[in-house]
């Protein structure tokens, strides 16, 4: 059985182990810290939980979402949302409601805002490349000061000008435009389940006891098959020869050095760290490349309340620039397990900084007593009603996207890839502002290129769609076996019989130039076009007016005709009233010539005129699909801020 050690317990780590584990290798786990969950894990102070940020579990990946309920079954709760922004003393519904914001703002900063949304619609800046540029030609110059500069600055600690626009366009772009039009079309916006997908910004899973519930069973589920997860083992370096990890040494808390062989190894470290940890070290540009990389930090605050409810939502974001907090959580609201005495209420300041700022440093007494206050000063709270309080720090929480990381990514890229046992996955691995979700797959993905594979895990974004039914007809031809695992809770037995006799695909050919995953995203846009166009295939107006022609005059004509064969007293007294329309049309043979001719002529621009006002119909149908598409996703945009 092949071995496999993954660097990092975090969901990409442990999600490429238990993928590598029912596909039949051998994994083990080394994680620096002594909890799993990196990112996502939650936090547990004196019974009070709490994740980094809040971690909604939602993925439109059908293959994580099954994953996702085999490992905790019941113990993952659909939650309701409510999040609403916080901006001079008033409350925001969010996503923005035209009536609500015009309450919230006044009548003349509401008139102004209209007048600057007008005026971006009119005319709109040209050159849309960065955040600030996408925003302003949406919701207007006034409404981006208000609303987005601010929150987003907070987070970024860059100017928003300077936001690349692959950020914008990774995270935001028109994101369901496609969604909608095709979901308009196919009705593809329900899920297996019948469920429409817009619920999801309504509602969103979430484990029972945090994200870390998620994490810890995974750990659970992988040592009940034997498959053990090594915490406190911080990787210092890779020893590699000839394209081949060698080894990986790491070093306990108290300073004991492990090595680590496999045959293969998956790391979720962060890339730059990666780079740096290599024996022998990369070239020059390669170093050079990685030092350029950057990540922004983070830092929650947990305030125990002694109030029941402090207020409804799951989170508010704060976007006023008079208080450093940026967002602020309400764990109770996303699961009341969340608190371990429903008289007290745990809210989580959320800080984005940069690891060199002063604040990194302050002692937790002064994050404590700054977020006491600035929570009061927003009236939440009084100071008086905080019985207690932590803090959390999280270095790397975002990998930043500026001017200089796609470069250094590409080459980074390349040295990697020239390993021949070495991947690197998951959001700080591949460097990619990704989800829970994404981050999951890049770890699939990875578990099984080892057995064969060939996806790219560096094509794994958010927008990505993945379906397995693709991959089971490019699946290897080889035998694997898939275990079923139990969830969490199910007590588990590592003994579970396995049914090795059941080959997966084993006789379907593998499409070997075409790497699984990396066919959606790239041409999915293509695909679209394609599709929208065949569904609103525009008529043309010259060739419906001659067919209609054709039909009307010989339909004309013929009946003409017959009618005058049959002969009688009075020939056709009903189709002579035609005469009335057609003028020299009479039920003679005559008659029948001209009544050809003009009804030809009528049923030509008849047709010309039905081709018209399809078209035009058909238009307008599709701008409104667009602009419905384009509110969704504006109405989603702060979401994808954080
Ligand atoms: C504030 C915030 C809010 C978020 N909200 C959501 C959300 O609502 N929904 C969602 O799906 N996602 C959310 N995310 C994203 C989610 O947290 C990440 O996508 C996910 O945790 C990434 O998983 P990962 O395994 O790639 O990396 P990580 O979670 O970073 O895990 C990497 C692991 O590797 C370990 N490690 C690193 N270096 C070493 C080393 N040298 N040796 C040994 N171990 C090492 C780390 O300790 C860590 O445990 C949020 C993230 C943040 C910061």
């Amino acid at each position: 059985m092949p071995s496999l050690l993954v660097i990092g317990a975090g969901p990409a780590g442990l999600t490429a182990a238990y993928e590598a584990s029912k596909l039949g290798l051998n994994p083990t786990l080394v994680e620096s810290d002594r909890q799993v969950g990196g990112l996502s894990r939650t936090v547990n102070y004196r019974g009070y939980r709490f994740d980094i940020g809040g971690h909604r579990f939602f993925s439109k990946v059908q293959l994580i979402n099954n994953m996702w309920e085999e490992m905790l079954g019941e113990d993952f709760l659909l939650r309701p949302r409510l999040s609403r922004i916080y901006y001079h003393n008033h409350f925001f519904n969010y996503p923005l409601k035209a009536f609500d914001a015009l309450i919230g703002l006044g009548p003349i900063e509401a008139a102004l805002v209209g007048l600057s949304y007008t005026k971006a619609r009119l005319l709109p800046r040209q050159e849309e490349t960065s955040f600030e540029q996408w925003v302003s030609n949406r919701f207007g110059d006034r409404l981006y000061r208000i609303f987005f500069k601010t929150y987003t600055e907070k987070v970024w600690g860059i100017p928003c000008n300077e936001i690349s626009a692959d950020w914008a366009a990774q995270r935001i772009k028109n994101l369901s435009l496609r969604e909608a039009v095709l979901g308009a079309l196919l009705s593809t916006n329900r899920t297996n389940d019948g469920e429409l997908i817009t619920t999801l910004i309504e509602r969103f899973q979430y484990p029972r006891l945090g994200p870390g519930m998620m994490w810890e069973c995974c750990r659970d589920l992988l040592a009940a098959r034997g498959h053990e997860t090594i915490e406190g083992v911080h990787v210092e370096s890779i020893r590699h020869h000839r394209g081949r990890v060698e080894a990986v040494y790491g070093r306990t808390g108290d300073g004991q050095r492990a090595e680590f062989g496999a045959d293969n190894f998956i790391s979720t470290m962060p890339l730059r760290e990666l780079v740096f940890s290599l024996d022998p070290m990369p070239p020059d540009h390669v170093l050079q490349a990685a030092n350029y990389l950057r990540y922004r930090d983070y830092l929650t605050v947990v305030l125990i309340v002694k109030r029941e409810s402090v207020f409804p939502d799951n989170w508010i974001y704060i976007h006023s620039p008079e208080v450093r907090m940026g967002r602020i959580q309400n764990y109770k609201n996303w699961s009341p397990e969340m608190v371990p005495d429903q008289s007290r209420t745990s809210l989580g300041l959320e800080y984005f900084l940069w690891e060199k700022d002063d604040e990194w440093r302050w002692s937790e007494q002064r994050l404590i007593e700054r977020a006491i206050k600035e929570c009061s000063q927003i009236g939440l709270i009084d100071a008086g009603e905080v019985e207690d309080g932590t803090v959390v720090r999280m270095k790397k929480a975002y990998p930043v996207y500026d001017q200089h990381y796609k470069t250094s990514l590409a080459i980074l890229r390349e040295y990697i890839e020239s390993f021949s046992n070495l991947q690197t996955v998951g959001r700080n691995g591949l460097h990619r502002y990704n989800n829970q979700d994404h981050s999951m797959l890049t770890g699939i993905f990875a578990a099984r290129n080892i057995i064969g594979e060939r996806n790219d895990v560096w094509s794994v974004n958010t927008e990505m769609e993945y379906h397995e039914e693709a991959r089971a007809e490019k699946a290897p031809a080889r035998d694997r076996l898939v275990p079923t695992m139990i969830p969490c809770g199910v007590s588990v037995g590592a003994d579970k019989p396995v049914d090795a006799d059941k080959p997966v695909d084993a006789d379907k050919p593998v499409d070997a130039d075409k790497p699984v995953g990396a066919d959606k995203p790239v041409g999915a846009d293509k695909i679209d076009d394609e599709l929208i166009s065949a569904a609103f295939a525009r008529l043309d107006p010259l060739a419906l007016g001659v067919s209609v022609s054709i039909v009307t005059a010989l339909s004309l004509f013929l009946s003409t005709v017959i009618l005058l064969l049959k002969g009688g007293e009075i020939i056709g007294p009903n189709l002579s009233l035609l005469s009335n329309f057609f003028p020299g049309f009479s039920l003679t043979w005559g008659g029948a010539l001209i009544g050809m001719i003009e009804a030809g002529i009528v049923g030509f621009g008849l047709g010309m005129l039905i081709a018209y006002l399809r078209n035009w119909g058909i238009e307008a149908y599709a701008a409104l699909l667009s602009h419905r598409a384009q509110v969704k996703a504006q109405n989603e945009v702060l979401d994808k801020i954080l």
